[in-house]
């Protein structure tokens, strides 16, 4: 029932948060200390709801602590500060993994025959049901230590995407912004490809050029984790990041 949900989700935020939690975020997430107060306390209200309403398993041998709990959280909430979106609704499950896990992957050789391998991974995620995580790098992304890069943002990103129903690389807007949306991604999207085919630089990660799910993944971690650079480099992707999560991460991130 909605109003129940909501009811619960309101006492929830009206909690105090727990002073071990605010010191370990403070301790281990580097947008956290970076973040400006007033969304420190929303985003806290929103960790408290996201540690109730979704279940998390460790796997190979992980035990899942509140530390763990509250770092995920604190990362993935900060794409529904000021905005009414609800908590990625289709996810409901959080696999951790103590590292960089194997996963089996099938792809095809140049023959086009379906080969079978395994690759090392720090995070998927599928439209329905559950999410996984590698926990060293989720650390790593939360501390800064991976560059530009976030695990967590990268696969709660996807979540975002998987709401509209299909992965491609465009989140629930309002219908009128949906043409300026495809625009600018488009172009950006092939300059990216353009700049890979050719060997030139590229200064947003290339697994962007796999597919438009990607592209927009990678460009999210961007604007958390290296808004300056995106901002400079990329006003427009930046413009249309800064409307969707109606926040301005370069005025707060000095990096
Ligand atoms: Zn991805």
């Amino acid at each position: 029932m909605v109003w129940l949900r909501a009811w619960r989700r309101r006492k929830l935020k009206a909690r105090t948060f727990p002073a071990a939690w605010q010191e370990l975020l403070w301790k281990r997430s580097l947008l956290y200390r970076h973040l400006p107060a007033m969304d420190r306390e929303e985003l806290h209200g929103h960790i408290r709801v996201f540690v109730t309403e979704k279940r998390f398993e460790g796997a190979g041998g992980l035990l899942v602590t509140d530390e763990v709990r509250v770092l995920v959280a604190s990362q993935a909430c900060l794409l529904l500060l000021h905005r009414s979106a609800d908590y990625f609704p289709g996810l409901y499950s959080i696999v951790i993994y103590p590292s960089g896990y194997l996963a089996p992957k099938r792809e095809r050789d140049q023959v086009g025959a379906v080969v079978e391998a395994v690759e090392a991974r720090a995070g998927e995620t599928w439209a329905r049901g559950t999410l996984v995580l590698a926990w060293d790098a989720v650390l790593a992304g939360a501390a800064g230590r991976a560059g530009c890069s976030n695990v967590v943002i990268h696969e709660f990103a996807h979540q975002l995407d998987y709401q509209t129903g299909e992965a491609d690389g465009a989140p629930l807007l309002p219908r009128d912004r949906y043409p300026e949306w495809s625009r600018v991604w488009g172009r950006e999207y092939a300059r990216l490809q353009h700049a890979l085919a050719q060997g030139l630089p590229v200064d947003i990660s290339p697994y962007g050029a796999k597919n438009p799910a990607e592209f927009f993944a990678v460009v999210v971690e961007q604007f958390f984790m290296c808004p300056r650079a995106l901002s400079s480099r990329h006003p427009g992707l930046y413009r249309q990041l800064q409307e969707l999560f109606r926040q301005d991460p370069a005025s707060w991130l000095p990096r």
